[in-house]
């Protein structure tokens, strides 16, 4: 008897730690996943839908939906357009998620391409450096010649000029290159080189 009963604990152990999760299981881990979405556990639903998508042989094509939503959720707005417009190609307008799918398709594109504008924005930003507006002028009174195209060096007996090696001699600095100049990113290099 005693026996018996540790043969059935050793293969109770067996079943629950040594094996591959069932199809069951896996369907009982997405419907967590779904609750925890629900319940507004975003990142908990997370794990449970990763699981089954990184286990389950066959996805289930609902997943395909409930991890697409979950990913707007988390604010990964690629991620879900993604797999929400892959739910919507395999069940066209007949699965039972389609309304939602649809919406939340739609709030994941809006917040991507809100993303992808500031995106954008802050590149061209950083790129042209424009923190100055130059007040509309495309060109700006070069600051080290202050206009005059030459610079002067004190030399040991008297004052050498020469051409300012920013403007060139002309005295003003494109708009790029004033906020290149103001944030200390112009060099002597870059302006000679031109
Ligand atoms: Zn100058």
């Amino acid at each position: 008897m005693k026996f018996l009963i540790s043969y059935f604990l050793l293969f109770s152990l067996f079943c629950s730690y040594g094996q591959v999760p069932s199809e069951s299981e896996y369907y009982r881990r997405m419907d967590l996943g779904q609750q925890l979405m629900i319940a507004g556990d975003y990142q908990a639903a997370q794990i449970e839908f990763l699981f089954v998508l990184e286990n389950m042989e066959v996805i289930p094509t609902d997943l395909a939906y409930l991890f697409g939503r979950n990913s707007f959720h988390l604010a990964s707005y690629k991620q879900s357009v993604n797999w929400l417009n892959k739910y919507l190609q395999l069940k066209g307008t007949k699965g039972q998620y389609y309304q939602e799918a649809i919406q939340y398709l739609q709030f994941s594109e809006d917040k991507y391409m809100e993303l992808q504008r500031s995106l954008n924005q802050d590149q061209s930003n950083a790129l042209i450096a424009s923190k100055y507006d130059c007040g509309g002028l495309s060109k700006m009174i070069c600051p080290v010649c202050k206009g005059s195209g030459v610079i002067f060096k004190q030399g040991i007996f008297d004052i050498h000029y020469q051409t300012c090696p920013y403007s060139e001699g002309e005295g003003y600095l494109s708009c790029k290159d004033y906020n290149l100049f103001m944030m200390g990113v112009l060099t002597l290099q870059d302006s000679l080189s031109r």
